[in-house]
């Protein structure tokens, strides 16, 4: 059993989905966590209040916008002077936009670029050196099969994804010597609101229902015809932060139900 007890974890995009299901994972393990995303105000407060009362931790909330450098230092410096320190990071917020390349909208391109690949540079960048000053860290980028293999008209997404895999082997192979670990996770589709628009996109599109949708969007890509669930990957960086992993370095660790082995 992992015990994260006196560990603070600072998880980006945990107001929804795979965040919010990583933030409770590491909390029920006894960790302090730093929450951040958008959305509805008292839904947040409800969702931090919760994982204090249920957990017995502290829980904070951090409303940076993630997109830009200035927001993605605010978050980490915060985070310090609230916990005192930063044991668990958790690079996870994402967004998607699907377009064909050649009108892929420039706007998109860059903030997807922004968020998904240098805001998780910038956040390493601030939390290494409190991590090191600690002796101890964790380091744990949500990639996908999308960092793995690439689908058509998602060329910011995938390269982002793609870029982030090189950075956890870059960050991976500086912590090397170090009680210090880099990873990345690469999930296949998981339920959650980033992926229900995707389906919603394909009902609207082919006329079909919702159901219907959800197979079609399985059946294409992922052999299990199942999802993984957003506690699927927090279990598994609940064991990324154990003791086993300590040589668990620089690698894409794939749950995805088939997705890239075909
Ligand atoms: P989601 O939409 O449920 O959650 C995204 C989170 O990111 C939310 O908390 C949102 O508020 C936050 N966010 C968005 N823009 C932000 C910004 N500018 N600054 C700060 N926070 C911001 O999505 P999800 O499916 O849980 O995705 C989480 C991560 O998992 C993403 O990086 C995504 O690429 C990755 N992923 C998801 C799937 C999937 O099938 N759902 C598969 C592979 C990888």
């Amino acid at each position: 059993m992992t015990d994260l007890k006196g560990r603070v974890a600072v998880v980006t995009g945990s107001t929804s989905g795979i965040g919010l299901a990583v933030a409770q994972g590491l909390a029920a393990k006894g960790a302090d966590v730093v929450i951040n995303g958008f959305g509805d105000a008292a839904a947040i407060e409800t969702e931090r209040a919760g994982i204090e009362q249920k957990y017995g931790v502290k829980a904070w909330y951090n409303g940076a916008d993630l997109s830009v450098e200035a927001g993605v230092k605010s978050l980490i410096k915060d985070a310090v002077a609230k916990a005192g320190k930063i044991d668990i990071l958790v690079n996870n917020a994402g967004i998607q936009h699907t377009a064909p390349v050649e009108s892929f909208p420039t706007e998109k391109w860059n903030l997807i670029l922004s968020l998904m690949l240098s805001a998780p540079f910038y956040a390493i960048q601030e939390a290494l050196p409190v991590m090191r000053k600690n002796g101890w860290g964790r380091i744990i980028n949500i990639a996908s099969v999308h960092g793995l293999v690439a689908s058509m008209q998602k060329a910011a997404y995938v390269s982002a994804k793609h870029g982030l895999i090189g950075l956890t082997k870059v960050v991976a192979l500086e912590t090397a010597k170090e009680p210090i670990t880099c990873n990345a996770i690469c999930p296949g589709w998981v339920h959650t609101p980033l992926v229900q628009k995707q389906i919603d996109d394909i009902a609207a599109k082919q006329g079909i229902s919702n159901d219907e949708a959800r197979d079609k969007l399985l059946s294409e890509k992922q052999p299990s015809g199942a999802f993984t669930k957003p506690e699927d990957i927090a279990a598994m960086i609940v064991f990324l932060c154990s003791e086993h992993a300590q040589q668990m370095r620089g690698s894409s660790w794939v749950q995805d139900g088939g997705w890239t082995a075909q």
